[in-house]
């Protein structure tokens, strides 16, 4: 496969943009990057005219693929044509805060915002500023964004900047504890409890591995910050009317949280991020309250446009039907294979997302218990070498991956997570036959 046009596309962009590229994941494929030039359906076509099944998807935005259906090609052109933004409120926006308002179970208002991180940013805000407390509980190995909140490493005990540029100062306020792991929560609570503003929460931690939360834990969350006076944030940024479908991750488990962030999806493909939750607390956002929140771009027209039809579209369609069956067949498919070549791997996953992790298990193949979205059954076979958190991913190969799965992969024709800790994504625009493609590649590389 000649990539000669991503190549000479790379050595410019490393003269102009930091590490040729405008967000850090984009740099992580070896030897470089791929640029691409268009989409189509579930594929995409690079610089060089190569076509690729792509299961990137945006890194989680194209719900719908790259082939945006009719209605909301025609919202998005005939909102551009009436000027990009007017910094007054629109029509739009109600209606778009209506859908989500309508569909997804905890939320009742919403505050847009411009990307995923700018959601996380002032939801913690608004949790402080609720409480008039400083210090947020975030999951290890979770991700919200690029905020100072959120870089943090370390334990609730040690907690020490992951970035440089956050002082440790700021750290101080955050107390990283283990996904899915109910003795550590409970002891952050007694330990700090009347000093926690909030627990951020990814309800699926997706940006390291996919780990989904075991039985309980989220109710865990939910009843420890219930009796301290502290917030529950589920990050629905990656889950929202992905898993779950349009009640959102928090729907398919059953938690009630009091604030929840979106983004990626509710965009349609355009930057975006939102705040939603219980009136009591989203009108303590100014100008209402004293917390101060704003933004120029803030449900931007042809975004809110982008968005809504994007969600309207798959309340009428069969979408969510559609991208569940293929992760479905892509997991099963998976965990047969990897049982064949590669038993110490693990299939991870559930809705409409996928991974195979290239963990070091040495307990046997891994069950089909897994294939329709595990829930981390204590009975399952698997069930200790499975990860429990994104953390444990980062013992995986993950340089077998990105330097000889990955690779070949592409030279398969396929498009896997630009890392091993990214999901891989299932959009409308797949089929089938794009699964199957991808099924004989696995093969093929594994
Ligand atoms: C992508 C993501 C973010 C950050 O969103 P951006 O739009 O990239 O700023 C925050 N939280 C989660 C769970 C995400 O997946």
């Amino acid at each position: 496969m000649n990539h000669s046009a991503s190549r000479s596309l790379y050595d410019r962009a490393l003269s102009v943009l930091p590490g040729g590229v405008n967000s850090s994941v984009r740099a992580a494929p070896q030897p470089y990057p791929l640029f691409v030039e268009r989409g189509e359906a579930g594929h995409v076509v690079d610089a060089d005219g190569n076509r690729y099944v792509d299961w990137v998807q945006g890194l989680g935005p194209l719900l719908l693929g790259h082939d945006t259906p009719e209605p909301v090609q025609a919202a998005v052109q005939s909102r551009a044509a009436e000027g990009p933004m007017y910094g007054m409120p629109t029509e739009i926006e109600v209606e778009h805060a209506e859908f989500v308002c309508r569909h997804v179970p905890s939320v009742e208002m919403v505050r847009f915002v411009n990307s995923g991180t700018e959601a996380t940013v002032s939801a913690v805000r608004l949790a402080r500023g609720v409480t008039g407390r400083d210090k947020v509980v975030v999951m290890q190995g979770g991700y919200h964004g690029a905020q100072e909140t959120t870089l943090v490493e370390g334990d609730a005990d040690h907690p020490s900047p992951s970035s440089a540029g956050v002082p440790q100062s700021f750290a101080e306020h955050t107390l990283p504890v283990p996904f899915n792991d109910e003795a550590a929560a409970r002891e952050v609570f007694e330990e700090h409890g009347d000093d926690v503003a909030a627990v951020l929460v990814e309800p699926v931690q997706a940006n390291m591995g996919i780990v989904t939360p075991e039985n309980g834990y989220h109710e865990t969350l939910r009843e420890l910050t219930e009796d301290h006076g502290s917030l529950l944030i589920f990050d629905e940024v990656i889950t929202g009317f992905r898993v779950g479908g349009l009640q959102c991750a928090q729907g398919k488990y059953g938690i009630d949280p009091d604030l929840t962030t979106f983004g990626k999806i509710i965009g349609g493909g355009y930057p975006v991020g939102a705040v939603g939750g219980k009136t009591e607390y989203l009108e303590q956002f100014s100008p209402v309250g004293d917390v101060f929140q704003a933004g120029t771009f803030s449900g931007h027209p042809v975004t809110m446009a982008a968005g809504l039809e994007t969600l309207k579209f798959c309340a009428e369609n069969d979408v969510h039907d559609h991208v569940n069956e293929l992760g479905r067949q892509l997991r099963e498919g998976l965990t047969d294979i990897v049982a064949d070549h590669a038993p110490e791997y693990t299939v991870v996953g559930t809705d409409s997302l996928f991974k195979v992790i290239f963990t070091r298990a040495d307990d046997g193949p891994q069950d089909d218990c897994c294939a329709n979205g595990c829930r981390q059954d204590p009975s399952c076979s698997r069930y200790e070498s499975c990860p429990k958190r994104g953390t444990d991913v980062k013992r995986a190969e993950t340089e077998r991956y990105a330097r000889l799965f990955r690779p070949q992969m592409l030279e398969e024709g396929v498009l896997l997570s630009q890392n091993q800790f990214e999901s891989n994504f299932v959009s409308y625009g797949h089929t089938e036959s794009d699964v199957e493609e991808t099924l004989e590649a696995y093969k093929e590389a594994l």
